[in-house]
């Protein structure tokens, strides 16, 4: 898709001291008004006065923001560019009237920032904004002098002079396109990156300056920002670049014609705004229909914006203008110049691209699934062994599958070796079953062949399988609550007791003996079921009581008093330094337990230590941003006083005639300068580095606290099971006590009593 479209041409005024009132802005219609009365040293009898009126796509008076100007001009070529379209803002006008205010203005201030920095803080902002969207930033950054190019980009650069920068040179491709060799192309990954680039061009654009070749005024840069888009899904990427071209001073190029090129070229004047200035007509010229050449070729600079100027890009220029009555003629030439860009039509294309690198990571991504399937058909794994948690995940998946309601439920494992594995579990599943079934006669095992339906026979399964743990969990319950009996009648009373099998498998020897003890009968009273229900119910969500064997009271809670032989409490003991005394109103309140339970935590230390060096560092980290700011400061207040020795020297007509050779004081300058951005540029390096050891900590505390909280998670389920099954064990003895006190009734009665209150017990607990 590409469009035709016009460059838009904005005028933009300085403030000045003495504006003149021979000039005037329209800001509704665009436009600005020239009335310059006919000179009467050139033989004009009368004092006609000769009107000029420019048009423009927008006009801005002294008082405009930097803001404004970027979000009138440049921040649709930004967003333009993020979409994939080349876009290109250039400033022109005469030296003083405001192109390096507007292109780069001081980025350390952000009220005062000029178009680049606000680039950088609109594209970095879209990427933290726009998720979806992966945006690679590029960077160059380009002098153009006396015709040649020169890399700005180069950190370490001790350079006095212009010429000692590495030199860039355009290079023709077999295509027509234009390579430029020597410059550097700087990755930023982030807006502080990006924003450090642009400090250190600007800085060697300073130092490369001499008194006589004063390259602020007679040079060109161009910030170029390469934009590399994609969707973190696709495989098609857009790239654009966005140019932004502060120009050289434009004074004199208006008045003199093309006869004037060689003489200007004689002293020294800089020709590439002439090229400029030629091509734009050529475009013209060819816009009006004339068949006519372009010559993008003639200089460095045409060649570098050939595609901002009739090319593929979005275009637009800022004229800048001074309204001092002295300034005027040369603002005209100005708004002329202005006029005759506006002409020119690009042809917009979007630049999408499918980007090779990320097609073979796909094709490679599905090269291995198809391997993988392949392998699967053939019966071959690539592997040749599970890691335990592919295992763990197999059992989980037959579980699912066997306990799945809906009939059509399918096993789905994308890989031989587990699919051996689910045989292989449901196989052991089924041994263990049958080898139950058969040891308990007692349990009817449904026939084979009666049952077709295979989900009914794994209901069938499932649910023997419960009872089965059921009927295990409840012999070792009856088994403690036997041993608190005997704990609280004395040694003597309750060797009868000792149980040779599990209870449910002896019914005539529990009767036996536990009538030697069991006394007249007695319901728990209701208020008491209620109570503990009550309890219970309060309680956070207990899951299925896990059994823990072990002596059961009902004092405040000590780790140390449990005697647990359960695996998972003595994994929970084992992260705790010291053991934590709780009572059960502090166990209730989750942040005194909290507390309670971080004191004594193990790893609470390292987190303690890991967090203090953390706040170390992101101090340090912010007293060494604060120093770099600051040294941003003396180094621009060196280059300030280089600048203004210079100007002195000027005025003093010491300047020498080797553009090489520097005052003293300069000398004593410049070697400072050279040492602060050393100092600035290890600064940071230091700051980078230290920024990244920031964010891994960070990552690290952030783990071992969300470690810490499940670990407290478990302790506490722990507990608060532990809690709960102690109270529910302390009514059953109770029941029991007073069943004993009460004296002999029918041995039947009694245990049925026994069995109801141990069932009351369990309800409780299975809430
Ligand atoms: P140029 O690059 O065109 O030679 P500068 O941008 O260096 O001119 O501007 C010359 C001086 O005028 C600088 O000190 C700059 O801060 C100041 N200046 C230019 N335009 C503005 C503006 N719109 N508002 C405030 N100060 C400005
Ligand atoms: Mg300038």
């Amino acid at each position: 898709m590409s469009k035709s479209s016009v460059i838009d041409v904005f005028l933009r005024v300085r403030p000045t001291k003495n504006p003149s009132n021979l000039f005037k802005l329209n800001k509704d219609e665009g436009t600005a008004e020239f009335i310059i009365p006919k000179n009467p040293d050139q033989g004009y009898i009368n004092n006609q006065i000769e009107k000029h009126t420019f048009n423009f796509a927008g006009v801005f008076p002294t008082d405009t923001t930097q803001e404004e100007i970027f979000d009138k001009i440049a921040k649709d070529v930004v967003d333009s560019a993020i979409e994939g379209y080349n876009g290109t803002i250039f400033a022109y006008g005469q030296t003083g009237s405001g192109k390096t205010y507007s292109m780069t203005g001081n980025p350390e201030a952000r009220s005062s920032a000029g178009i680049i920095p606000r680039t950088l803080y609109h594209i970095y902002d879209y990427a933290r904004r726009e998720q979806e969207l992966i945006i690679d930033v590029t960077i160059s950054y380009l002098e153009i002098y006396g015709g040649s190019g020169y890399d700005l980009l180069v950190a370490d650069n001790r350079s006095r002079n212009l010429h000692d920068l590495p030199k860039v040179q355009a290079m023709a491709t077999a295509n027509g396109q234009t390579i430029l060799q020597g410059l550097s192309l700087k990755k930023a990954q982030t807006e502080e990156d990006a924003l450090n680039l642009l400090f250190i061009g600007e800085q060697n654009r300073v130092i490369a300056e001499t008194p006589k070749n004063d390259a602020s005024t007679r040079s060109h840069c161009i910030f170029i920002v390469i934009l590399e888009c994609r969707k973190p899904t696709s495989d098609v990427k857009t790239v654009s670049k966005l140019c932004l071209v502060d120009l050289s001073g434009s004074e004199r190029i208006g008045k003199t014609g093309v006869e004037g090129i060689l003489q200007r070229e004689a002293t020294g004047i800089n020709l590439s705004l002439h090229f400029l200035e030629l091509v734009i007509d050529c475009l013209n010229r060819q816009a009006n229909g004339e068949n006519i050449h372009i010559p993008y070729r003639d200089s460095l600079m045409t060649l570098v914006l050939k595609d901002s100027l009739g090319g593929n890009c979005k275009t637009r220029m800022i004229a800048t203008m001074s309204s001092e009555p002295e300034d005027l003629p040369e603002s005209i030439c100005t708004c002329r110049f202005a006029g005759r860009v506006a002409n020119i039509k690009n042809k917009v294309t979007r630049n999408e691209a499918v980007d090779p690198f990320i097609i073979i990571e796909k094709l490679k991504r599905e090269n291995q699934q198809l391997k993988a399937e392949l392998a699967m058909i053939k019966g071959q794994s690539i592997k040749d062994h599970l890691e335990s948690y592919e295992i763990d995940e197999c059992k989980k998946k037959v579980d699912e599958f066997l306990n799945s309601e809906d009939p059509a439920a399918v096993l789905v494992v994308n890989d031989y070796l587990k699919m051996n594995e689910c045989f292989f579990q449901l196989k052991h599943m089924l041994r263990n079953l049958n080898k139950k079934g058969q040891s308990q006669p007692v349990v009817q095992q449904p026939q084979p062949q009666a049952i077709n339906n295979t989900v009914e026979v794994q209901q069938l399964n499932d649910e023997v399988l419960r009872l089965k743990q059921l009927i295990i969990q409840r012999d070792n319950e009856i088994m403690i609550l036997l041993n608190l009996i005997q704990k609280g009648k004395g040694s003597n009373a309750n060797q009868s007791l000792v149980l040779q099998g599990p209870i449910s498998e002896q019914p005539e020897i529990q009767q036996a003996n536990t009538s030697s003890i069991l006394q007249p009968i007695e319901f728990p009273k209701q208020a008491e079921i209620d109570r503990q229900s009550q309890i219970l119910t309060e309680k956070p969500a207990v899951k299925k009581q896990n059994f823990m064997q072990g002596s059961l009271d009902s004092e405040p809670m000590s780790q140390t008093t449990k005697t647990t032989t359960n695996a998972q409490f003595k994994e929970l003991n084992g992260m705790l330094a010291e053991p934590i005394n709780i009572t059960n109103d502090q166990l209730l309140d989750r942040n005194s337990a909290l507390e309670m339970f971080r004191k004594s935590y193990r790893k609470a230390q390292a987190q303690e230590d890991l967090k203090q060096e953390l706040q170390e560092k992101m101090m340090t980290s912010k007293e060494l941003g604060l120093f770099i700011n600051n040294q941003r400061n003396v180094i621009s207040q060196l280059k300030d006083k280089i600048e203004q020795s210079r100007k002195e020297q000027v005025l003093l007509g010491l300047v020498n005639s080797d553009p090489n050779q520097v005052s003293t004081e300069e000398e004593k300058l410049i070697t400072e300068y050279n040492k602060q951005k050393d100092i600035y540029k290890q600064s940071f390096d230091k700051l980078k580095q230290l920024k990244a050891e920031v964010e891994r900590m960070s990552t690290q505390l952030k783990h071992s606290r969300e470690k810490m909280q499940q670990d407290f998670e478990k302790w506490i389920d722990m507990m608060l099971k532990q809690r709960n099954l102690s109270m529910a064990a302390t009514s059953v003895l109770s029941d029991f006590k007073n069943l004993s006190q009460k004296g002999g009734e029918d041995v039947n009665s009694m245990v049925q009593q026994f069995y109801k209150n141990k069932e009351i017990c369990n309800q409780l607990l299975q809430k």
